[in-house]
């Protein structure tokens, strides 16, 4: 067996249960990284939706930066497969291509 030396764990606070929101469930952090990778030039983030009611459970949506305004939902099941629907929209490509445009031109370090 190879000696793989396994990062500790950056977990900050335990305590924080209670009173501090939690974060976006593991797997919509996994799968909005992997979108992000996928989709390098696109801008999105992930946002709380607030609860309607304090027995609700918490809601996520994505947030596309180019187009302010509108939400989405993630699904189905533990997927962005909605999500990414709205990355292939011919109106969704044509606003990012337009600001990458605009963007400078980043240098390498
Ligand atoms: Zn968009």
């Amino acid at each position: 067996m190879p000696k793989a030396t396994a990062p500790p764990p950056t977990r900050t606070s335990v305590s924080a249960f209670e009173s501090q929101p939690a974060g976006p469930p593991q797997w919509l952090r996994n799968a909005t990284k992997a979108m992000q990778e996928k989709w390098r030039h696109d801008k999105f983030t992930v946002i709380q939706r607030r609860k309607v009611s304090p027995a609700s459970t918490q809601e996520w949506r994505l947030k596309c930066l180019d187009c302010p305004g509108k939400l989405y939902t993630p699904g189905p099941g533990e997927t962005l497969a909605n999500y990414e629907i709205h990355l292939r929209n011919r109106l969704h490509r044509r606003r990012v291509n337009e600001r990458v445009r605009r963007e400078p031109v980043r240098s390498k370090l």
